[in-house]
C-alpha cells in the first residue's frame, strides 16, 4: 500500500461517507462564552466576538455582503500555542504561525470521565485514572491529541457552563501529574477539554498554578479548549484537524475543529 493509494482510499471513503467529518466546534457569536479570570487580580481582560456588518448588498457595497470581527485570541473552540504561557516562551517554533504543520493533524484519544464531571465538577484526572482507560483501550501513542470527554459543552446556558460561584470556577480538568505524564512519557501533541480553557476552573488555586498551560506549554505542547461533540468519537481512531489561524507571533486562535471518524 503506497501513500499515494492511502490517500486516494480516504478521499474515495470520504466521497461516498465511509468516513465521516465530525465537527468538534462551537458556533462563534457575541455569546460565546469566554474565559473570566478572578477581577480582584487585576489582570487583562480578552474580547468577546463581536461582528459588525460593512455591507449587506446595499449603499455600502451593492453586491456584496461581509463583516468586520473582532475578538481574543482565545474566543470559543480555540487552538493554544506554546508561547501562551511564560513557560513556554523559549521553545522554538511555538506561536500559530511557526509551530510543525504535522501537529494539526494527528491521531485523537478520546478518555471519557464524563461520570466523574456530573458527579463533581471539579474533577481532576488523574494518572491512575488513564492508566485504568489504557488498559481497556492501549497506550496512548506519541505524537497524538489527548481529548477529555465530559460532555460539558451540552451545557447550553452560560451560566451553567462556565459554573463561576464565589470562590471561582468549577469546571473539571486535571491533576498536575496528569499533565507532566501525559507530556513526559507519552508525548502528546496537546490536550482538548470542553470546558472554556483546558486547566480546571480551580486552576488559579492549583499547585502549580494552571498546571496544564504552566507545564503543557514549558513541555512545547498545546491545548485545544471549548471542544463540543466529543460524544461523536470513538475513543480511539479518530484523525483530528486542527490548524489555528497563521497570526504572526500569535499565542491561539480561533479554530474550525475537525475529526475524521469511520462509519
Ligand atoms: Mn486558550
Amino acid at each position: 500500500m503506497t501513500s499515494q493509494s492511502v490517500l486516494q482510499d480516504l478521499a474515495g471513503l470520504l466521497a461516498t461517507g465511509g468516513i465521516k467529518v465530525v465537527d468538534l466546534t462551537r458556533t462563534l457569536e457575541p455569546d460565546t462564552p469566554i474565559l473570566q479570570l478572578p477581577p480582584e487580580m487585576g489582570w487583562g481582560e480578552s474580547w468577546p466576538f463581536s461582528m459588525e456588518e460593512i455591507s449587506h448588498y446595499d449603499d455600502r457595497g451593492p453586491a456584496w455582503y461581509w463583516n468586520n470581527i473582532k475578538c481574543g485570541e482565545h474566543t470559543g473552540t480555540h487552538f493554544d500555542a506554546p508561547i501562551h504561557w511564560v513557560t513556554g516562551q523559549d521553545h522554538e517554533n511555538h506561536a500559530t504561525d511557526t509551530l510543525p504543520t504535522g501537529n494539526f493533524v494527528a491521531p485523537a484519544f478520546v478518555i471519557d470521565a464524563v461520570a466523574e464531571a456530573a458527579a463533581n465538577p471539579d474533577f481532576l484526572m488523574t494518572v491512575d485514572f488513564i492508566k485504568a482507560w489504557e488498559e481497556k483501550h492501549g497506550q496512548i501513542t506519541p505524537g497524538s491529541w489527548v481529548l477529555y470527554r465530559t460532555d460539558w459543552s451540552k451545557k447550553t446556558d452560560n451560566d451553567e457552563y462556565l459554573n463561576i460561584k464565589e470562590d471561582g470556577g468549577h469546571t473539571p480538568g486535571w491533576d498536575p501529574d496528569t499533565v507532566r505524564f501525559l507530556a513526559e512519557e507519552r508525548n502528546v501533541i496537546g490536550v482538548g477539554v470542553e470546558t472554556v480553557g483546558t486547566d480546571a476552573g480551580i486552576a488559579p488555586t492549583q499547585d502549580p498554578m494552571f498546571p496544564c498551560h504552566n507545564l503543557m506549554h514549558g513541555a512545547n505542547k498545546c491545548g485545544l479548549a471549548s471542544l463540543c461533540n466529543l460524544d461523536q468519537l470513538p475513543p480511539t481512531g479518530a484523525l483530528l484537524i486542527a490548524p489555528p489561524l497563521k497570526i504572526k507571533n500569535g499565542s491561539g486562535s480561533p479554530t474550525r475543529v475537525l475529526a475524521l471518524v469511520a462509519n
